[in-house]
């Protein structure tokens, strides 16, 4: 066996090696690419934190608090609330099939 074929070899696996590397960083920097865009496309479930309250623009407490912000959870009794939730989800879902 000539000896350039053994250092070929050798170079050949070294590349192979390297390459391997290198497409595995890639593709840790690719998850980590959408990762990123996912929470850059959050906005949508954000928007989902504001008071179901009609009108109102204040964030919520999230689902802990029925998603209520605090002033309505103050001023609304907790059938109010519920009501204003459910009529805040009839008019979401009216959206989301349209
Ligand atoms: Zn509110």
């Amino acid at each position: 066996m000539p000896r350039n074929d053994l250092l070929e070899q050798l170079a050949e696996r070294f590349v192979s090696t390297v390459v391997a590397k290198l497409n595995g960083s890639l593709q840790a920097n690719g998850l980590k690419g959408r990762r990123g865009v996912a929470k850059k496309s959050a906005p949508a479930f954000s928007r989902n934190m504001v008071c179901r309250v009609e009108g109102c623009r204040n964030k919520s407490g999230g689902p802990r608090w029925g998603y209520i912000c605090e002033e309505h959870r103050k001023k609304l009794s907790k059938p109010e609330q519920r009501r204003a939730r459910e009529k805040w989800n009839k008019t979401h879902e009216a959206v989301k099939s349209a």
